[in-house]
């Protein structure tokens, strides 16, 4: 227990998985903390101390697990033979070997191949919590060696963590401490509520701007910075500075216990278990500029189903299918997905944070082009990229010194590859920047490859010590060891027979046990006849078993030529690994330009299943889509999914043949297809921008800076705030934020609260973003969708005709039901068909013949205002021409104006018209519309 504190103290914010025997077992609060979270039995040592324990070998199960929950893990490893521990009677040696904590993962057990796992610092430059103070961000994806610098408002932070599958935070812890969890900044809480993500507070001098410039300087060994197009003044440096840092720390821990867990396992710390500089394989940083993206917030991400589906979003689950990635990531039967790890991690990068420059984008269709039109083309670099493995996480696991015979095997196979790749490329003009990295990397990748298929057999070993990774004639010094090994078998035979023969005992054997080693076994009835050089060394029953001095010669040759040859095959595996790290860089830009080729070719090949159409991209802001289909529901319902057609925005010089407006108003009954409609939309930009073709007849797409997305309600998300609070609050950011080059997608909006607050303000928010409310003349206005079921708001189009255009879902009426036929069409709805639809749902039939009376006397009472007066339906009215708004009056007249409307005024006096007029006035003071 002695010991395991001291282990505990170095790492009281992890979890310690304490290593005795086939168990980890876990103790105090950390046993109580991982039953709670995993389940297992909790238990009691002497004296009452809690304990938990897991099972050795299932134990990379339970910590996956831990990580998933955000829990930092340490590993405590026994790093002695227990024999040896025994022999000397002291407590057997341990060491903490790895620390897992959420944003550092690098072994393959623990990671996703298709996700990417990263850590990020943040570095705020205000000191209040104001939403446009800056902030410094630096990624970093442990597993590959990416490094990305950036910064961004405060505002936006969420967003750009969301985007970028952070795990885990670290930042400047704050100055008090006295509390538990006050070290934490307000904001930093916020972001952790928000993503639910892990969060590690580190000392503040960390993110000193000098402290961070000497550690990057150092950790890259350059005096400056300019080189990585890096100022020293950069608003991320002190970020990059503080997770470069951290990395350090963590990796130290490890590295230190692992050093002394190898040296005690081979007898001493031999010269060449020298650990490669720890974090060796981190890119130089790469600076990126938001506005070379196009920005998907966080809702939209999860709105538009890019990553999952909003149903898989609220179970919580990462399940892809039936979402945009989904379409790439799990392809039906016979199509083809991605071929590679690296590939299924782009593709979802590229997805979630397409570009926003023209030429980017349309250098990635070229390459779809060329890809969906030259089959024989599609076709050589499929199968030159096909079965390339993890090539960045197996380089970085090299680095890491984590690396295993197979590993090893596969990045040799893989980079074999850049052969065969460049020889694909070399005719294809789209493709002259990937050809040419590839040539660049073949250089050293080739002499590479085959160094590690000369040296390594083709079926390796799992772990190193099994032995068996290097093929016999590579060496001479190993196979002379393992000559022995071999041979051994031999002269025991021989010893056997001939010690049997000479003292004439024909039951006599020769055999090997691990703990014993090499005994000479005799029947307990011939145990007399051993002849004087025997020593007995075991007695078991009905047997003894001994040693001669020349059996025991041999055993010290056949053992130490064992170590031996284990040894030298570590030297020749740690070369090899070393070699792999000196080309590290090309190994990465071979895995990159792999990455996206097998991504480009997942976009042909769906291009070409589904008859998809590459975009014209124009730096107008318009958008026009023929004959477009939703990606996803294309795929589900095939043919039977109604394309449309959508043109939207404003042309510099507007024509007839492209009356576009800005804004598009669609109404429609419930289930028309209003959202899958804006949804498709807003998919199509968003893949045009991803470097994908479009599911469309012909698409023309202007750059796009932004989408917002405000659809349906999200209880789940949003615990604590009402459903129209939450409405309005990302209606406010997007009001706040759509530029000239956005796409906003507004679906029902108004819905959270009352019929007349509900269209006021929907009305209001789309004036505003028609640009009514701009003084003349109106700049441009983002593209809008505003799908609603108030169908008052279609009188915008006659409002402000250049700014707003009405659309509708067709429906038809067949033997009193409704036929939905998804087609979008100009104009307005004509009615609302909800009773219809109600009666499709199955409502009760006398519910449904009631409401149908219900809705004809209040149109009725509506239309006379003498009637009864409950809440009105509302109907399309005109606004009145004169800009005077009597939309909302209009129907809910108030009672004095009926009454005024029945004077009689050439029948009364003026005495009589005074008194009326008096009582008017009273009524118009105390009376509500309604009352
Ligand atoms: P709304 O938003 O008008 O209530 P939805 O967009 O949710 O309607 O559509 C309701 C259902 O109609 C969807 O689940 C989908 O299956 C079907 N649908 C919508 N649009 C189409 C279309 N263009 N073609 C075929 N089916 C469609």
């Amino acid at each position: 227990m002695r010991q395991y504190d001291a282990f505990k103290r170095q790492h009281p914010d992890c979890l310690l998985f304490f290593r005795m025997g086939d168990f980890y077992e876990l103790f105090d609060e950390d046993a109580v903390r991982a039953h709670k979270a995993l389940g297992i039995t909790l238990t009691q040592r002497t004296e009452g101390i809690p304990m938990a324990g897991v099972p050795y070998h299932s134990a990379e199960s339970y910590l996956r697990r831990l990580i998933q929950m955000g829990i930092r893990v340490a590993v405590c490893d026994q790093v002695q033979d227990p024999r040896e521990a025994r022999a000397s009677g002291s407590v057997i040696e341990r060491a903490v070997t790895r620390v897992l904590t959420p944003g550092t993962l690098v072994d393959e057990t623990l990671l996703d191949e298709s996700a990417s796992n990263t850590v990020a610092a943040l570095c705020f430059h205000d000191a209040g919590d104001a939403p446009a103070g800056r902030v410094g961000l630096a990624i970093v994806e442990l597993s590959t060696g990416a490094f990305t610098l950036l910064d961004c408002r405060a505002d936006q932070l969420t967003d750009e963590l969301a985007r970028r599958s952070v795990c885990e935070i670290i930042f400047a812890e704050a100055a008090t401490t006295s509390a538990p969890g006050a070290s934490t900044p307000p904001r930093v809480a916020r972001l952790v509520d928000a993503l639910a993500i892990s969060s590690t507070p580190r000392p503040a001098w960390h993110f000193r701007p000098a402290e961070a410039l000497e550690s990057l300087r150092s950790h890259f060994g350059v005096s400056s910075l300019a080189g990585f197009g890096l100022t020293d003044e950069d608003p991320a440096v002190p970020a990059a500075g503080a997770v470069i840092r951290y990395l350090s720390e963590v990796q130290a821990l490890e590295q230190s216990g692992r050093a002394t867990s190898e040296g005690m396992s081979s007898g001493s710390a031999p010269a060449f278990l020298a650990r490669p500089r720890s974090l060796a394989h981190l890119r130089p940083p790469r600076r990126e500029d938001a506005s070379t993206f196009l920005t998907l917030d966080a809702v939209s991400l999860r709105a538009l189903e890019v990553e999952r589906t909003l149903r898989a979003a609220r179970a919580g689950t990462p399940q892809l299918e039936g979402s945009l990635a989904g379409l790439f990531l799990c392809p039906p039967k016979g199509a083809r997905g991605l071929r590679t790890s690296m590939g299924k991690r782009l593709v979802q990068e590229w997805l979630r944070r397409p570009l926003a420059e023209r030429a980017a984008i349309e250098a990635r269709h070229a390459c779809v082009a060329a890809f969906v039109s030259d089959t024989a083309l599609r076709d050589a670099v499929d199968a030159a990229i096909e079965g390339v493995q993890d090539v960045p996480r197996i380089a970085a696991r090299m680095t890491l010194g984590r690396a295993t015979p197979r590993d090893l095997a596969a990045l040799g196979r893989s980079v074999a590859r850049a052969a065969a790749l460049a020889a694909a490329l070399r005719d294809a003009p789209s493709f002259a920047h990937a050809h040419a990295s590839i040539e660049r990397a073949r250089q050293s990748l080739e002499p590479l490859a085959r160094a590690i298929a000369d040296a390594c057999v083709d079926d390796p070993p799992a772990h190193l010590r099994e032995g068996g990774l290097i093929r016999p004639g590579v060496d001479p010094a190993l196979d002379e060891a393992r000559t022995i090994r071999s041979d051994s078998g031999r002269w025991l035979a021989d010893y056997q027979a001939r010690l049997a023969q000479e003292h004439d005992l024909p039951s006599l054997k020769v055999g090997f046990n691990k703990i014993f080693g090499f005994f000479i076994e005799l029947p307990a009835a011939q145990s007399r006849r051993a002849p004087a050089q025997f020593t007995r060394r075991q007695t078991l029953k009905g047997a003894e078993r001994y040693i001669t001095p020349e059996l025991k010669q041999h055993e010290d040759k056949v053992l130490t030529a064992e170590d031996r040859a284990l040894q030298r095959e570590q030297q020749l595996f740690l070369a090899l690994c070393a070699r792999a790290a000196q080309a590290a860089a090309d190994c990465a830009a071979f895995a990159d330009t792999v990455a996206e080729l097998d991504v480009l070719l997942a976009f042909a090949s769906r291009a070409a299943r589904r008859g998809w159409t590459r975009p014209a991209i124009s730096d107008e802001p318009v958008l026009c889509l023929r004959q477009a289909r939703h990606p996803v529901l294309e795929e589900i319902l095939g043919d039977r999914f109604v394309p449309n057609d959508c043109t939207l925005g404003q042309r510099e010089q507007p024509s007839d043949e492209n009356p576009a407006a800005p804004l598009a108003l669609i109404t429609g009954p419930n289930m028309a297809g209003k959202s899958t409609y804006i949804r498709m939309v807003a998919l199509c930009v968003l893949l045009a921008h991803a470097g994908s073709f479009v599911p469309a007849h012909a698409a023309t797409i202007g750059i796009t800076d932004r989408i917002f997305t405000r659809i349906g309600a999200d209880d789940a998300l949003h615990a604590g705030q009402s459903t129209f609070m939450v409405e309005m609050i990302e209606t406010a950011s997007i009001l706040h934020h759509a530029g000239p080059r956005s796409l906003v997608i507004l679906d029902e909006i108004g819905r959270g609260t009352s019929t007349l607050d509900g269209l006021s303000l929907a009305w209001a928010i789309a004036e505003h973003l028609a640009g009514h409310t701009a003084a003349p003349p109106a700049p441009p206005q983002p593209r809008t969708l505003f799908a609603t079921h108030y169908h008052e708001l279609t009188a915008l189009e006659e409002w402000l005709p250049a700014r707003a255009r009405n659309l509708h879902v067709a429906v038809r009426e067949w033997e009193g039901q409704v036929i939905f036929l998804h087609r979008i069409l100009p104009g307005r709805a004509s009615r609302s068909y909800g009773i219809h639809v109600a009666r499709l749902a199955g409502l009760p039939k006398p519910v449904v013949t009631r409401a149908g009376e219900l809705l004809q006397s209040l149109t009725v009472s509506h239309q006379d205002p003498a009637g009864p007066q409950p809440a009105p339906t509302p109907t399309a009215r005109r606004p009145a021409p004169d800009g005077q708004l009597s939309l909302f009056r209009e129907f809910i007249e108030h009672p004095a104006v009926s009454e005024l409307k029945q004077l009689e005024l050439d029948t009364m006096t003026p005495l009589q018209a005074f008194d009326a007029l008096r009582s008017l006035r009273q009524r118009a003071t105390t009376t509500e519309p309604h009352a």
